[in-house]
């Protein structure tokens, strides 16, 4: 079975970290496309956790789907953030 790297800004993936963060992330925090994807360095889960507010989701990708209240630059004004 082939390995995931996920980035943990956007939850895409890639079958190795150089792949991954060599390609532009679309949900970077400077803007999309102004970084590269940065690999989310947890383990594969069957549930992720966002460290900031505690929402919950089946995967990263779900996960940093949604805005989330506790973000350190205001309610609403950045995305959910896996913990590890
Ligand atoms: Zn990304
Ligand atoms: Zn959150």
């Amino acid at each position: 079975m082939a390995e995931k790297f996920y980035c943990k800004y956007c939850g895409n993936y890639a079958s190795s970290v150089r792949f991954l963060t060599g390609s532009n992330c679309p949900r970077h925090p400077d803007g999309a496309g102004k970084g590269k994807h940065v690999l989310y360095e947890g383990s594969e889960k069957q549930q992720y956790t966002c460290s900031m507010c505690g929402a919950k989701a089946t995967s990263i990708r779900f996960l940093v789907n949604s805005r989330c209240p506790r973000h350190p630059d205001g309610a609403g004004k950045g995305f959910h953030t896996p913990a590890l």
